[in-house]
């Protein structure tokens, strides 16, 4: 590892001020893909998250945010939007270098990420709650939608600025205040963000942050002070914040793994089924919690599938990030490209085959770097670890089945519900198998893909609760029941028989 003299600072963002942790010392972020240090980043912990709520908390109890009308809160989510629209070359080239992922999908994650402020602007507007006039003549009942208050957004390395992006201007437009979190692999684009808040105008303490490692989300998840945290990572972490939350019993939004299959129908259109799969397993790297790493195919046209597949992956391009003809650029880190090659070294045997792929590159500038080959895996047994475990990385399994039931069995039988998707021409078919698959999202005849309007989560142990969407943002409020008595009717109180 060598360090860039250029190494950017990653500050805490408190009460409106950019600083430094007093105690913990900085961690050093190297580039995935040319090992070089890109960032030193503070190393925050409950010290600093304390003193992050204390500010959130003075700015929701005490200051102007949750009292601005709809339309003022709009105003600053919709300016920041704009702000991160002009800045959309800087963005995606901090969460390219940082994350490693191809620049072309960096732009597409800020585009993304600009249209979830511009929405979430929007449903700043049209916050409410509801009326009933069926209590009684002398009667009105009101429910009133308010903010849940202090929120802690827990954010993963794999779309740094896309993630925030799905929680933080949400919570806004709720009236909430927010103390963000994001990894500590990935810190610079959500440093940049907060820096465009400033420049917007947001209250101070509306938004805070705190750098570091899980020292800082434990935190987080624990503080009293803190009324909902969201959260989205790894299943195994999502774990450990339903426990560290039990404290004062907050809300937990829990968006975690996934493990998608790619449901191919002998009667749907092969072409674009074969370009959907290996899009669908090869973007972001594999390291998307979306990401279908399973291919499951109809036996009657599975030979010519999978050959097609293979074909198809053999013509993607490994990368430098920065390169805009990459494809797929390096894994987030040494460790987890270990875990990866684990994976397709274990996958052999049980009459599984590596068609395609299967190991680390090395050659020329990409051996400074961690870069997996895609591959593919042939004939991939169900009750595999490969199967069954989230790979989060370039590596397809196929697994061919006879019928509709045993499909939707396979797709099924994994812990994860996230998302999938189902292939063939027949409406009947499509939506048979939509229904029954238990995710949280249903492709049908596409792959990833992830409109702000379109509520996203998971079912089993791919999460808790809603992010984007009308539910997504209905997470950070709380709801009021007011029953007004209008009237005044005799009786009305009468507690003792005959009165
Ligand atoms: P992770 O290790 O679970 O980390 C997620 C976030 O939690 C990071 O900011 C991490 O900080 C922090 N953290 C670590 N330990 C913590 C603790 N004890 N308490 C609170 N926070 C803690 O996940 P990841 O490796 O970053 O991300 C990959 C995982 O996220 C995959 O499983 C993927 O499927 C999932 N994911 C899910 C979705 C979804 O919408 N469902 C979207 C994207 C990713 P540090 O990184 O600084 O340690």
């Amino acid at each position: 590892m060598t360090t860039a003299m250029s190494a950017r600072s990653v500050q805490h963002f408190i009460a409106g001020a950019f600083e430094d942790s007093a105690e913990s010392a900085p961690i050093d972020r190297s580039a995935p893909a040319t090992d070089e240090v890109v960032s030193v980043v503070q190393a925050g912990g409950p010290v600093e998250v304390s003193r992050a709520v204390a500010a959130a908390r003075a700015a929701f109890d005490d200051g102007p945010w949750p009292r601005m009308t709809g339309m003022e809160r709009s105003v600053l989510i919709g300016r920041v939007a704009d702000l991160i629209e002009r800045d959309a070359a800087t963005l995606a080239a901090l969460d390219a270098e940082e994350v490693g992922k191809p620049i072309r999908l960096a732009e597409g994650d800020i585009a993304g990420a600009v249209g979830l402020w511009r929405y979430a602007a929007s449903l700043a507007l049209t916050m409410s709650g509801s009326t009933y006039t069926n209590n009684g003549p002398d009667f009105t009942g009101l429910v009133l939608r308010e903010p849940i208050g202090v929120v802690g957004l827990i954010v993963p390395w794999n779309f740094p600025a896309l993630i925030l992006s799905q929680k933080l201007p949400f919570a806004l437009a709720a009236g909430c205040t927010a103390i963000v979190k994001p990894s500590e692999l990935t810190s610079s684009s959500a440093q940049h963000i907060m820096r465009l808040t400033e420049e917007a105008g947001f209250p101070r303490g509306v938004i805070g942050m705190v750098v570091g490692d899980g020292r800082a989300g434990q935190a987080i998840a624990e503080a009293d002070g803190i009324d909902l945290v969201s959260f989205t990572g790894s299943t195994a972490t999502g774990r450990r914040v339903l426990a560290a939350s039990a404290g004062n019993l907050k809300k937990l939004s829990l968006e975690l793994g996934g493990n998608a299959a790619n449901v191919v129908f002998a009667d749907a259109d092969l072409e674009d089924a074969a370009a959907g799969v290996v899009f669908g397993v090869n973007f972001n790297n594999g390291e998307c919690c979306v990401s279908q790493p399973r291919l499951l195919v109809e036996d009657a046209v599975a030979d010519d599938f999978v050959a097609e597949v293979a074909r198809q992956t053999a013509l993607l391009r490994v990368g430098q990030p920065m390169d805009p003809r990459t494809d797929v650029g390096a894994l987030i880190h040494a460790g987890h490209r270990e875990k990866v090659t684990s994976y397709i070294d274990g996958a052999s045997g049980d009459g599984a085959a590596v068609i395609f792929g299967g190991t680390r590159l090395t050659e020329g500038e990409l051996g400074r770097g961690q870069f997996v080959a895609p591959t593919v895996i042939d004939r991939v047994a169900a009750g595999s670890a490969a199967f069954q475990d989230e790979i989060f990385g370039p590596v397809l399994t196929v697994t061919r089945f006879h019928d509709q039931d045993e499909a939707v069995r396979l797709a099924n039988g994994v812990q994860y519900g996230l998302a999938n998707s189902v292939w063939s021409k027949s409406v009947d078919t499509v939506l048979q198998v939509a229904k029954r698959l238990q995710s949280g999202t249903v492709y049908a005849n596409t792959t990833i893909d992830a409109p702000p309007q379109m509520p996203f989560g998971g079912y089993k142990a791919s999460g808790v609760g809603r992010e984007m969407g009308q539910a997504g943002f209905e997470e950070f409020t709380e709801l009021k029941s007011v029953n007004i008595r209008t009237g005044k009717r005799a009786g009305t109180f009468a507690i003792r028989a005959g009165a």
